[in-house]
């Protein structure tokens, strides 16, 4: 059990919690979503009830007061809620990757420290890789921590950080020693407060700059961070208390962002599926419902095919993460294929639509815009296919 997370409740627990988020979507999400991703609102009400529900806490250990949920439990959440709104999910998601390094390489102390309020949502946070020159290539970063005592003095500016203006903390990839060859030994991983998690006072050196506008992916912020002189603990801020391990962590905890990548990415396709059934039986052309031409059968059919081989790729990686296995190259064939399959469900949904597609009165424009984010976040999906034919050349040595 290395790497998976163990599930620390019961089936009917996690039922139960299924069950509560579903109500929650019914009741809270669905009436709302159109109008807050329209508006490019973020969701303050609804972040107070993923605060409650638990979510934020999610993939974190009982012992540090999170739910301890499975992977399999965790994407089929994240699934459901992205069926409605995807934004959502990037929310807590983003927080729980930068959780989830803290869990699995911090130190004894940084994991009593920082994952009580990673768990009970007092601090929301996400993950600080990209910077303006350096994305897919992350040995590339410039963003330098040097060591001054007890302290680290962070210098750097990071962009297009999920939860950067809302959230309180980020896990931030320096360089601790930007001479190192390879450049990846020079990299380590921060934990970098923007607020006293104590006091909750602003810190110095740490900035925003703007919002990042987008194309989708509305409501929650992609922002972001500019470190003038920050300065943070050496001992609660270095993840794991060694330099040198950044690489590695930022990497580490990409296979479960992956898998929830894939996870929503099946929540856009399943969406985008449902209204197109739904719509085809209601739109008439030439006498008869548009979904007794062949024409419409034949989208339907492949759509359906697919949105149900991406769910099987992600509940396969899922299961496997739960053994605690190495799922590099599942986790990028769920990750690779669920996206690919949302991009391609959502744009043959608009087609079915016609011009109500293009409407903002249907859900499916947002469906649209929200589809191709997931071929570019947590690795882009040329990455991914690079990924996938280099774990199957290693594990199939000749
Ligand atoms: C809405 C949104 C939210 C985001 N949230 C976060 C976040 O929370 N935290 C964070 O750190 N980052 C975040 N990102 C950044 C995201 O992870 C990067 O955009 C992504 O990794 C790609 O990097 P890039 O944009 O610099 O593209 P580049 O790395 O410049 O890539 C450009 C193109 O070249 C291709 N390419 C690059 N290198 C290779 C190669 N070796 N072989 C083949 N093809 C290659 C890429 O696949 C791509 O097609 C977010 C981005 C967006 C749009």
């Amino acid at each position: 059990m290395a790497d998976g997370f163990v599930s620390g409740i019961s089936d009917a627990d996690e039922r139960a919690i299924i069950e509560a988020i579903d109500k929650w979507i019914v009741k809270k999400v669905a009436p709302v979503a159109m109008k807050l991703e329209h508006d490019d609102i973020w969701p303050s009400d609804l972040v107070d009830d993923m605060t409650e529900l638990g979510l934020f806490g999610a993939l974190i250990s009982p012992e540090f007061g999170g739910l301890g949920l499975s992977a399999t439990t965790y994407s089929r959440i994240v699934t459901r809620i992205s069926e409605e709104w995807m934004s959502l999910t990037g929310i807590f998601n983003s927080h729980l990757m930068m959780a989830t390094v803290v869990q699995k390489f911090g130190t004894q102390n940084q994991k009593e420290y920082w994952l009580p309020k990673f768990a009970d949502g007092s601090m929301r946070g996400g993950l600080g890789l990209t910077e303006p020159d350096a994305g897919t290539d992350l040995q590339g970063i410039r963003t330098v921590a040097k060591r001054v005592g007890d302290k680290y003095v962070v210098n750097g500016t990071k962009t297009w950080i999920s939860n950067a203006i809302q959230g309180h903390v980020v896990a931030l990839l320096v360089k601790t020693d930007p001479e190192a060859n390879p450049r990846h030994k020079g990299m380590s991983m921060l934990i970098t407060p923007k607020i006293d998690p104590e006091t909750r006072a602003p810190l110095k050196g740490v900035a925003n700059g703007k919002k990042l506008e987008k194309l989708g992916y509305k409501g929650i912020d992609s922002g972001e961070f500019i470190f003038d002189d920050y300065e943070c603990s050496a001992e609660l801020s270095l993840v794991g208390g060694e330099e040198g391990k950044g690489f590695v962590m930022a990497t580490g905890g990409l296979e479960i962002g992956r898998i929830n990548i894939a996870a929503r990415s099946v929540g856009i396709a399943r969406r985008a599926l449902n209204e197109s059934v739904k719509y085809s039986q209601m739109r008439k052309t030439m006498g008869k419902p548009i979904c007794e031409h062949q024409a419409i059968q034949l989208k339907l059919g492949e759509m359906a095919a697919k949105t149900r081989a991406a769910e099987l790729l992600v509940e396969d990686a899922a299961r496997l993460f739960d053994t605690g296995a190495r799922i590099d190259m599942e986790a990028g064939m769920a990750k690779y294929f669920a996206s690919e399959t949302a991009l391609e469900v959502a744009t043959e949904a608009m087609r079915i639509h016609g011009g109500y597609g293009y409407s903002k009165e249907y859900p499916i424009e947002r469906l649209y815009r929200d589809a191709p984010l997931m071929c570019i976040g947590e690795g882009t999906n040329e990455m991914q296919r690079i990924i996938i034919a280099k774990q199957l050349i290693a594990r199939n040595k000749v």
